[in-house]
C-alpha cells in the first residue's frame, strides 16, 4: 500500500469490487482495491465455459432471486447491458449473442478481466493483491483496517467479497461475517445454479444414462418453468435447465419433468400414435436418445403397443412423460455451484446507494447481498450494475 489513507477501499477485486473501483477512481476518489487472492477476477476468467457469458441483452427485474423482488429494480435500471456493451466495443473484444439475448466473448474470459484491469489503471486505482484483511473496525467516520499488508484507514467502506460458490477460489464468508459484526441481519446461503444429486439408491439408474443430453421442460414446487438442455451424470443431473431449477429446488421437494416439451398437446399425440398403431418407442426415438427410450419405458413398464392401452393407461403415460416427478436428495453442493443464494440482508441497504441504514459508510455490492440471477449473463449484469450504482454515491 502507497498510502495510509484513502476516500475509499474495497474489498474484494471480482466482478463487482473492480466496476466499483473503476466508477469510484474517475470520479476523482482515492481508491484501495484489495483481494486476499493472488489475481482479481478469478471467476470471470472461468465463467461462461470460459468464455464469460457477460451480460444479457434481455434484463429484467424477474430474473432475480431476492426476498424482496423490488431491490434490484433501482439498479438495474440506471445501469443496462448497453453501457457494459459499449465498453467491451471500446476495447475491442469480439463477443456473440446465444439463445435468449446471452453475450459471450468470442476469444476468451480472459479479454474481460484484462479490459478491468486497463480501466483500473486509468481510473488510478490502487489493487493491493495477496492482502488479508484481519480486523475491521469504525473509529469515529472513519474505517481502520488491519491487514496483512499493513495498517490503514478510509472515510467509506465497500464490501464487494461475492458468495460461497468455488471454495477453490478463495471464495468466502467475509462480507456475511462483517454484517454481522455491524448486527446486520443474513440471510443464510445454499448452493444455487448447481447439478442435482439422485438418491443413492436411484443412481445406478442415472449412472447408467450417464453423457446423455436432451431437451426438457422442468419446474420445482415454486419458481417459474424453465425450457432447454438436460444432462444426465454419475451422480444425477445437469445441464443449464436443471442449474436454473436448482435455484428454486429446496430439499425434500419434487422436481417435475416434461420430456417432450416440443410436443404440444400429449395426449393428442399419444391418441394419434395408437390410431395409427405406431410403437412408442418408435415415436420417442425422434425425441430422446435411444438409450434412454429403453431404459425409461423398462422403468415405466409401458410396453410398445399402444393399441392394447385403455384410456387410464394412456392418461399415466401422459403423466409419466410430460409431469415426472424427481425428488433429487441434494445438490453437488459449493464446489460445483455457479452461485450461492442468500447472503446479506437487502433490507439492510438502499437499493439506490448501497450504503447500510445501521451504518454509515458501509457499502455491500453484488453477490455478497440476497440477490441471485438466473442463468444467462444475469449475475454479471447485478455485479456490474449494484457496483455502478454505489459508486455514484462514494
Ligand atoms: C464456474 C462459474 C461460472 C460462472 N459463469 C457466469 C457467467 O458466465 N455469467 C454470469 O453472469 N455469472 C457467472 N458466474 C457467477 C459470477 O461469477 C458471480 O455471480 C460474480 O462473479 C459475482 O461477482 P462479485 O464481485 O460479487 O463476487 P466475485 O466475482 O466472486 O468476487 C469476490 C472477490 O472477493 C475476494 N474475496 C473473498 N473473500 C475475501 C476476503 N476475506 N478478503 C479479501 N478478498 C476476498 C475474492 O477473492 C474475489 O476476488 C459464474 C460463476 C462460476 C463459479
Amino acid at each position: 500500500m502507497t498510502q495510509l489513507h484513502y476516500d475509499v477501499v474495497i474489498i474484494g477485486a471480482g466482478a463487482a469490487g473492480m466496476v466499483c473501483a473503476i466508477q469510484a477512481g474517475y470520479r476523482g476518489l482515492n481508491v484501495l482495491l484489495l483481494d486476499h487472492a493472488p489475481k482479481p477476477g478469478a471467476k470471470i476468467r472461468i465463467s461462461g465455459g470460459g468464455k464469460c457469458n457477460f451480460t444479457n441483452r434481455r434484463v429484467e427485474p424477474k430474473h432475480f432471486i431476492c426476498a424482496n423482488p423490488h431491490f434490484v429494480k433501482s439498479a438495474l435500471a440506471r445501469y443496462q447491458p448497453e453501457a457494459f456493451i459499449e465498453w467491451v466495443e471500446r476495447h475491442n473484444i469480439a463477443y456473440e449473442e446465444r439463445d435468449n439475448g446471452q453475450l459471450f466473448t468470442l476469444e476468451g474470459a480472459g479479454q474481460i478481466v484484462a479490459m478491468l484491469r486497463t480501466e483500473l489503471d486509468w481510473a488510478g486505482v490502487e489493487l493491493q493483491l495477496n492482502c488479508d484483511v484481519v480486523a475491521v473496525i469504525k473509529q469515529h467516520e472513519t474505517w481502520s483496517i488491519s491487514t496483512s499488508q499493513g495498517q490503514l484507514t478510509s472515510a467509506k467502506l465497500v464490501v464487494a467479497t461475492g458468495g460461497l460458490s468455488y471454495p477453490k477460489l478463495r471464495a468466502s464468508d467475509f462480507g456475511m461475517k462483517l454484517a454481522k459484526q455491524y448486527g446486520l441481519e443474513v440471510i443464510p446461503s445454499r448452493p444455487g445454479l448447481v447439478p442435482l444429486q439422485m438418491p443413492a439408491r436411484q443412481r445406478a439408474w442415472w449412472s447408467d444414462l450417464s453423457g446423455l443430453s436432451l431437451e426438457v421442460a422442468v419446474t420445482a414446487q415454486r419458481g417459474p418453468r424453465f425450457e432447454g438442455a438436460m444432462l444426465i451424470t454419475h451422480q444425477g443431473l445437469s445441464g443449464p435447465c436443471i442449474l436454473q431449477v436448482s435455484n428454486y429446488w429446496q430439499p425434500g421437494e419434487p422436481i417435475s419433468l416434461n420430456l417432450l416439451p416440443d410436443v404440444k398437446n400429449v395426449a393428442e399425440w399419444l391418441l394419434d400414435l395408437k390410431q395409427n398403431a405406431q410403437s412408442l418407442s418408435g415415436a420417442l426415438k425422434q425425441h430422446w436418445p435411444k438409450r434412454l427410450v429403453q431404459a425409461w419405458q423398462t422403468k415405466f413398464e409401458f410396453d410398445d403397443h399402444l393399441a392394447n392401452y385403455t384410456q387410464l393407461r394412456l392418461d399415466q403415460l401422459g403423466t409419466s412423460l410430460t409431469a415426472w416427478s424427481i425428488y433429487p436428495d441434494d445438490t453437488a453442493g459449493y464446489a460445483k455451484a455457479e452461485v450461492s443464494l442468500g447472503g446479506v440482508s437487502t433490507d439492510e441497504v438502499s437499493s439506490k446507494t448501497f450504503e447500510t441504514h445501521k451504518v454509515s459508510g458501509l457499502y455491500f455490492i453484488g453477490e455478497v447481498l440476497d440477490v441471485t440471477g438466473h442463468l444467462g449473463g444475469f449475475n454479471f449484469q447485478w455485479a456490474w450494475a449494484s457496483a455502478h450504482a454505489c459508486a455514484q454515491d462514494l
